[in-house]
């Protein structure tokens, strides 16, 4: 896959512009290679419900009899990401899996390729362009292109009423550190989470995620280490506001920074899905893709269904490679889910850019996306080409509409920004609707309009999660049943097991069980009330709970942190500590996230659990009250 940037460069009409620097972005041909995929990884979907036995079996055994581990899991859509222990085993496995009744589809993760980091721009500070720009821009009529989208006009017929629309930006992170999105107030910040605390806040599965998420590093820092994604975050608050006018107005909109391409470009499917999730789940209304490639995924299909069933608009670069999307689509602009628009890219005299790809019935219409003045990382400012630049004016504009009339449904949106373009000559047989994006029509009618939400339905987005509840967590979700604390199943394991219940925006409550080392038959264990903590390390992460009961089967927990996605990262790999009830002891109990056949549910195979672990539980409960 590849950010659709373009070096190609055209006359602006602000002749001050001309003394910017232009920012010179490499572009690959991509749509006609073999995809290329992450060695070893397979996405698949299992038919009907995670809920069921049947799924949840097939997770258990894939994991303990066919050498996958789990990187993670989408239990809304009963979709799960495996990682084999050798990429030889890729094709046979995809095979095996393609045809098991339980799987309805099975894919490699495909790798999404940036053609590479952007070079040779000499960037300007804002103080330079203010000045080039004299008093032009002081009355808030600066754009960014020269093309005669209007949005001055559309600026000037604001009602200003609305709450500020967040609009995903899901590239290579943004600098949100850089002026025009920090003397805005420009970047979404999340309400439910504490700073820095260590805490998944708000139960959203990913902790600290105060201004979005890095899907690459796996942290909350969306800083862009490329260019791109910070250029694209300016065109689209370049939409909203104008750049120039000093001092710098209060944001209409919000940016939401997501990472998922790295310092090379070069990101998976698996993080462009965590990516939608994260954002339908966290409040975007609008996702700006200036991204695609790759192979037909599935997961990424599903992903799109999803934003459309909750209503969230999808914007798509067409690409770069001078390409008819009829022919040879390119994903994920060429999905045909009524809640994407795909955007090919116009001059600033309309003309069609040459580098843009076209498709009479596969791309929706044209924006300016050739020499686009934006920001670029440190206080730099530089303009680029490609539909990439051209995709984030009509993100922009479907926030402006959103923030005007919010009872719009996607489909409502994308309408009337087609219905608002203006037909132009050189998107005739090139685009389906042979228009360019208009500003001012489109917030004039959505101002009119009568929002009902409502929006056709679309068959994929049936296997879309049914419930608020389910998708609430986002990615990363697996959902099991507490278990009892009585004896587990393990049938040759020396073995601690614990059910996973990951309860969204609820306490974990986790119990596990010990299995007596030589006992063959299950048996159950008096419980014991207690009053001690008890650490758990996963994914890296530790969380923190404390026992309420404890008895030689097993103990139960809550904590009240819950990071679902760490759950099953490194292939489930699990560490427990215990302390005693005096605080004294410790015990500590390794293990890995295997599936019980007998009990049908996840649980904790704890390698670890030796005689001196049941020996030290068996002293601590000397002397306790029974639990009721
Ligand atoms: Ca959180």
């Amino acid at each position: 896959m590849a950010a659709f940037d373009n070096g190609s460069h055209t006359r602006t009409h602000f002749s001050f512009l001309l003394a910017l620097p232009v920012l010179l972005v490499a572009f690959a041909a991509h749509a006609q290679q073999a995809p290329e995929y992450v060695p070893g990884e397979i996405i698949v979907k299992l038919k009907g419900s995670s809920k069921t036995l049947k799924s949840q079996a097939f997770i258990g055994k894939a994991v303990s009899e066919k050498s996958m581990s789990l990187k993670g899991s989408w239990s809304g859509l009963n979709m799960h990401h495996f990682k084999l222990t050798s990429d030889a085993e890729m094709q046979q496995a995809l095979n095996d899996l393609k045809n098991d009744p339980d799987v309805e589809y099975a894919e490699p993760n495909y790798i999404l390729r940036s053609p590479g980091k952007a070079g040779g721009e000499q960037a300007t500070s804002l103080a330079e362009a203010r000045s080039a720009a004299g008093a032009s821009s002081v009355v808030g009529a600066f754009a960014q292109t020269g093309a005669p989208i209007e949005l001055s006009d559309a600026w000037n017929n604001l009602s200003g009423n609305g709450s500020a629309v967040i609009v995903a930006v899901i590239d290579t992170g943004v600098d949100y550190n850089h002026e025009i999105f920090r003397d805005s107030g420009a970047i979404w910040t999340n309400p439910g989470e504490i700073p820095g605390n260590g805490i998944d806040d708000d139960g959203n599965g990913f902790v600290d995620d105060v201004r979005g998420w890095n899907f690459v590093a796996g942290s909350n820092d969306p800083m862009d280490d490329d260019n791109h994604g910070t250029h694209v975050a300016g065109i689209v608050l370049g939409t909203t506001q104008d750049l120039l006018r000093y001092p710098m107005q209060p944001a209409k909109i919000r940016i939401m920074p997501l990472k998922f391409l790295d310092a090379n470009g070069i990101g998976t499917t698996s993080d462009a899905v965590k990516c939608i999730y994260y954002a339908v789940n966290n409040g975007a209304r609008v996702l700006n893709n200036s991204w695609g490639g790759g192979g037909y995924s599935k997961s990424l299909l599903d992903a799109v269904a999803f934003a459309y069933s909750r209503r969230v608009i999808f914007v798509a670069a067409a690409g770069n490679s001078s390409l008819n999307n009829d022919v040879s689509p390119t994903y994920p602009a060429s999905y045909p889910v009524p809640g994407v628009i795909s955007v090919a890219a116009t001059t600033d005299v309309d003309s069609f850019a040459s580098y843009s790809n076209y498709g009479a019935t596969s791309v929706h219409m044209g924006s300016p996306g050739t020499s686009i003045w934006s920001s670029l990382p440190n206080q730099q400012y530089g303009r680029s080409s490609g539909t990439s630049m051209a995709t984030p004016f009509v993100s922009g504009l479907a926030a402006l509409m959103l923030r005007e009339n919010s009872n719009l449904s996607a489909y409502q949106v994308k309408d009337l920004i087609f219905a608002g373009s203006e037909k132009i000559p050189s998107l005739e047989n090139r685009t389906i609707t042979k228009g360019r994006l208009n500003a001012y029509h489109s917030v004039l009618a959505a101002k009119s309009a009568v929002g009902s939400g409502e929006q056709p339905s679309y068959t994929a987005a049936a296997r879309a999660p049914a419930s608020e509840e389910e998708m609430a967590g986002g990615c990363g979700l697996v959902k099991a049943l507490v278990d009892d604390a009585s004896g587990p199943s393990g049938p040759h394991r020396n073995v601690a097991f614990f059910g996973l219940l990951l309860l969204l925006a609820a306490p974990i409550l986790v119990a596990y069980s010990l299995r007596q080392k030589t006992g063959k038959s299950r048996r159950r264990y008096p419980r014991y009330q207690i009053s001690s903590q008890v650490k758990l390390s996963v994914g890296g992460r530790e969380l923190t709970g404390h026992v309420n009961s404890i008895s030689l089967g097993g103990l139960q927990l809550a904590t009240d942190s819950a990071d679902p996605d760490s759950w099953l990262e490194n292939g489930g790999v699990v560490t427990m500590v215990i302390k005693s009830p005096d605080g004294r002891e410790e015990i500590q109990v390794g293990g890995k996230v295997v599936w019980s056949e007998e009990k049908k549910r996840y649980g904790v195979a704890f390698e670890g659990a030796d005689s001196s672990v049941l020996n030290s539980i068996g002293r601590w409960t000397a002397g306790l009250l029974k639990a009721s």
